[in-house]
């Protein structure tokens, strides 16, 4: 078949990919240029997501955790297992039995993946690895296992295997209305935060709606060894300090927008998380050790009042020819394409 995806990012990217490792021929469109947007503004984890286990999103979970050995086995020189700390204070977040029986649940869901399983570091351990977390209260951490890619590049390495397989990739190109592509069997819609803005050109009331949730991340240059996951003081939410090509990377946000573009990470998204790296750590930081920030827009599944809350999960809606991706995860892109092709050849 001939088949177009309006959107190089990488939901559009693995799609496009799926259909040509099945010989079809296709075209993959993107409005600027390949991951120009939420792809590469990423927290950079292939991860299944801890924090997910807690609203209910096992099958999610599982999927993603196996989805991590795709990528470590497809492209190891964008990609590498990653062990996090989640510290446990006295008093303070989630109690450890809490994260204890969550640490357990995501090692049975990762079963076969091959990751080492999660487990129990003393404090004086976690302060070894991580000397600038404060003493006062730690208790000691659960280790547990990821992966890091770096977003922009493993994107960009998909549209080059998608081109070995005879794809053209045209940059700079939005698609308008699906008139323009009249000469395709199929398309399908992968337009990630902007997927709203071409399902309305067709008629109708969308199946679904896109809850557009602005993530920001802060750098400093400050070199990392241990990467962290913590819970924001008074909150339900968590946060990463990562070590990210030789800086500390520390996000993110969830801030609702009204629109698809990435807006600028605000003072205040700033000035949220410079705090809840602080509330951790000895060696305080302020607004001049910030060597770099970035935003990205989260295409959701519109699910739940708290965007925290909102399934990670896709959904497909057909409408003739056209099909329209929306949601879904990095970490799941490749299965999510797959998913998408079978949908488009129906
Ligand atoms: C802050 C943040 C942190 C995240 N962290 C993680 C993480 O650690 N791990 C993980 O698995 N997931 C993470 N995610 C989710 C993940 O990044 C997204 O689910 C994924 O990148 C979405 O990809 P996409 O292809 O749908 O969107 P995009 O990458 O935005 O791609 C859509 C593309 O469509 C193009 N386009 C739009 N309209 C048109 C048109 N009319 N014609 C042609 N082209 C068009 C755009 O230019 C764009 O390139 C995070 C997201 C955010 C925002």
């Amino acid at each position: 078949m001939k088949i177009a995806v309006a959107g190089a990012g990488i939901i559009g990217a693995c799609t496009a990919w799926s259909a040509a490792k099945q010989r079809h021929e296709v075209t993959l469109f993107d409005k600027d240029t390949a991951m120009a947007h939420t792809s590469q503004s990423s927290s950079k984890l292939l991860h299944g997501g801890l924090r997910y286990l807690e609203t209910g999103q096992f099958a999610l979970v599982k999927k993603a955790l196996h989805a991590r050995r795709f990528w470590l086995g497809q492209a190891p020189h964008l990609c590498r297992p990653l062990e996090l700390l989640f510290p446990i204070y006295q008093g303070r977040g989630r109690p450890k039995w809490q994260i204890s029986a969550g640490t357990k649940l995501y090692d049975l869901l990762a079963s076969g993946s091959g990751f080492p399983k999660s487990r129990w570091l003393d404090k004086a351990e976690v302060l070894k690895r991580s000397p600038t977390l404060l003493s006062d209260g730690l208790k000691g951490a659960f280790s547990f296992y990821d992966a890091q890619m770096d977003d922009s590049a493993l994107g960009r390495w998909v549209v080059a295997q998608c081109r070995n397989l005879g794809v053209e990739v045209v940059e700079n190109h939005k698609i308008e209305t699906f008139d323009s592509l009249a000469g395709f069997d199929r398309i399908a819609n992968a337009a990630g935060p902007w997927a709203m803005e071409l399902r309305h050109t067709q008629g109708g009331r969308p199946a679904f709606t896109i809850d557009w949730v602005r993530g920001s991340h802060i750098f400093t240059d400050r070199p990392l060894n241990q990467a962290l996951m913590l819970p924001i003081p008074g909150e339900k939410r968590v946060f990463f300090v990562l070590p990210y090509q030789g800086k500390t990377m520390i996000g993110t946000t969830e801030i609702r927008q009204d629109h698809p573009d990435a807006d600028r990470p605000s003072e205040s998204e700033i000035g949220y998380l410079i705090e809840s790296y602080n509330a951790y750590h000895g060696d305080k930081l302020t607004a001049a050790d910030i060597s770099g920030a970035f935003s990205g827009v989260r295409p959701l599944l519109k699910s739940a009042a708290n965007p925290s809350d909102a399934t990670r999960e896709w959904a497909f809606e057909r409408v003739g020819n056209v099909l329209h991706i929306y949601g879904g995860k990095w970490t799941t892109a490749q299965i999510q394409g797959e998913a998408a092709l079978a949908e488009l050849l129906k």
